[in-house]
């Protein structure tokens, strides 16, 4: 009997994961990897600095999936059948123990990411994966038998890597990534699939023109923004940069609000509370008491926010308060100010820019397109996806990997599973 052959595309965790764990599951699979570009496992090579942030220490699906801005009801469920146990038994079991760090996320022991990227290539090696690197798909074409009579010889899928050269498969696994442009999905439409329009995600703010760019480096450790106008809020530290705001809380706010920013093609007002917590209302009721207690020492030097002096000087400065000014000297109108900038500094975002450590796209392959216990697509037998090309995407932490490992190997179960029948 002639091997079933599966070719994956894109040559990223997830595509490597679905054609490792095809070829593991079932010997008499014939597995292609293909990818187009000259790298392998780039963006593994880059991830958490080198290192490769793997997955994220958490071992309840519930509280996991919150962190899924796209895809969590899916990923719920994907869960159930690969979650972050089964990725730290996977590696371990090849070598790879994986440590956790006290934010949760995990990475090999190694702190190299080169060790998960030869551990993914040693095994695709011992399994026989065909791996063609400078192999970009540029169209697919499926063979429908309207014929009815059984065609045994005849492959479901064409792959054409140019016009003249092909490849034909049983089993096609899509792992692309991500892509921010809906354009770079064209070749799929012989698919007919349903693209969630793609934008990006875990972005920093650009706030062009604003003194606060001179406090770059400075870091508040648990600040709240919100987007002014809209229900988009974040709480966490926040980082003051050259060029605007970034920190955990600014990728998260990023992530959530990916789409309505992108639609307010990212000019908006940001407000930050540098306090975290406290309200404007709050403040208004604890600073007669401040005012007593230091009432005759010099407000630059007594804060109750353990704020860093330069910023606290910025925001004094903003409210028209001399570094010399005492507290019990303070006039209620620079009071009401300096309330005001604690709880509220207001920023214009013109723009964003691209968060070095990891950035992923928001859409993609419109999860209603996929039955979530095979990643098989409802529309098109024998075909599977994998990885960020679906709308499915995290927030920093190792969830984006975590989703890739997932769907990676749920799509290689059920493509083992069905070769075998
Ligand atoms: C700088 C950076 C750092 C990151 N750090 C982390 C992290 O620490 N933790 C985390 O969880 N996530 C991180 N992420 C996100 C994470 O890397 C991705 O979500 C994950 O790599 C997605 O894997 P994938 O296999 O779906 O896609 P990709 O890794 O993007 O792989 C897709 C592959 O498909 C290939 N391809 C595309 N089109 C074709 C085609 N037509 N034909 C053939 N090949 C094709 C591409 O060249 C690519 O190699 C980071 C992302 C970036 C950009």
């Amino acid at each position: 009997m002639k091997r079933k052959h599966l070719i994956v595309v894109g040559g990223g965790a997830a595509g490597f994961f679905a054609a490792v764990n095809a070829a593991e599951m079932n010997s008499a699979l014939q597995v292609t990897l293909l990818e187009k570009s000259g790298k392998l496992l780039a963006k593994v090579a880059v991830s958490g600095g080198g290192r490769c942030n793997v997955t994220h220490h958490c071992f309840e699906i519930e509280d996991m999936i919150r962190n899924y801005p796209r895809g969590a009801r899916f990923l719920k469920k994907a869960f159930h059948h690969f979650f972050t146990p089964d990725t730290i038994q996977w590696f371990h079991q090849r070598g790879v123990p994986l440590k956790v760090e006290k934010d949760g996320r995990m990475f090999p022991v190694s702190n190299r990411s080169e060790t998960i990227i030869d551990c993914l290539l040693k095994a695709a090696n011992r399994l026989g994966v065909d791996i063609r690197l400078h192999s970009p798909v540029s169209r697919i074409s499926v063979y429908r038998n309207e014929t009815g009579i059984s065609n045994e010889a005849q492959k479901r899928f064409t792959v054409y890597l140019s016009d003249t050269a092909f490849l034909e498969a049983d089993y096609l696994c899509l792992a692309c990534g991500g892509y921010p442009k809906l354009a770079q999905y064209n070749w799929l439409q012989e698919l007919s699939l349903q693209i969630k329009p793609p934008v990006p995600s875990l972005f920093t703010f650009n706030i062009p023109g604003s003194g606060i760019t001179e406090l770059m480096g400075i870091s508040v450790n648990a600040a709240s923004i919100k987007v002014a106008g809209t229900k988009l809020r974040s709480e966490g530290p926040l980082l003051i940069t050259h060029w605007g705001l970034s920190g955990p809380a600014v990728l998260r706010l990023s992530a959530w609000g990916a789409i309505e920013l992108a639609q307010r093609q990212y000019q908006f007002t940001v407000l930050v509370n540098w306090t975290g917590a406290l309200s404007e209302q709050q403040l208004q009721q604890s600073w007669p008491e401040w005012r007593n207690t230091f009432a005759t020492r010099k407000i630059f030097q007594h804060q109750p926010f353990a704020l860093p002096a330069r910023l606290w000087h910025y925001l004094l400065q903003k409210s028209g308060i001399d570094d010399s000014q005492r507290w019990g000297d303070l006039l209620q109108k620079q009071q009401n100010a300096l309330i005001q900038w604690l709880t509220a500094s207001s920023f214009e975002v013109k723009g964003k820019t691209t968060f070095k450590e990891e950035f992923v796209t928001c859409g993609g392959i419109d999860l209603s397109e996929i039955d979530v216990n095979t990643m098989q697509s409802k529309n098109q037998p024998g075909l599977f996806f994998a990885g960020e090309m679906m709308d499915v995407d995290g927030i920093t932490g190792g969830f984006n990997f975590q989703h890739a490992w997932t769907s990676g190997w749920i799509a290689a179960k059920s493509i083992a599973n069905i070769a075998d029948t």
